[in-house]
């Protein structure tokens, strides 16, 4: 893997240490900022080696990595879904457009993740309708509240290219 070696991030003693921070929404620039000598644009580029370790883990039978590293994004998201629950009795409607753009950030990388991990399209089709019925949920509980609901939509129409570190935060 001679391109790999040359990822100053794949190399480090911290790398797992660094991963979790990544995979917990932490973000590029704090997450290069806690760490010494790393740079943000060495972890931009490791992002992409992360998502093959969590393929390459499970694909070589460590499961126990990529499933510890899945099962974390699925406490990210039950916890956005929480905050989107709390916001919504709150009636506070900026942190709902908030938690639902992580909700959607988090299911958009677990389906992403899970159908890579398992080479099985199924997997993605069982979880888009998942998303499909959250929103739902949230714009017809936003219907009294048109400025609300036009935030939200924006939100859920901007591009899915967003780094999904920004949309945990
Ligand atoms: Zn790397």
């Amino acid at each position: 893997m001679a391109p790999r070696s040359r990822c100053t991030i794949c190399q480090d003693p911290r790398r797992a240490e660094i991963e979790q921070d990544l995979v917990r929404g932490a973000g590029l620039r704090p997450t290069a900022a806690k760490y010494p000598g790393v740079s943000r644009f060495a972890l931009q580029r490791h992002q992409k080696h992360l998502d093959r370790v969590i393929i390459q883990a499970h694909q070589a039978g460590e499961v126990l990595r990529a499933d510890g590293l899945l099962g974390e994004l699925r406490g990210i998201t039950d916890r956005a879904r929480g905050l989107l629950a709390r916001a919504e009795r709150a009636g506070d409607l900026r942190g709902a457009a908030t938690a639902i753009r992580e909700c959607r950030g988090c299911l958009e990388l677990l389906a992403r993740l899970s159908g890579e991990l398992q080479s099985n399209p199924v997997v993605n089709i069982a979880i888009a309708p998942e998303w499909t019925a959250l929103r739902g949920r949230i714009l017809v509980a936003l219907e009294p509240y048109s400025d609300a609901r036009g935030a939200v939509v924006k939100a859920l129409s901007e591009g899915s290219t967003e780094e999904v570190g920004n949309a945990a935060r």
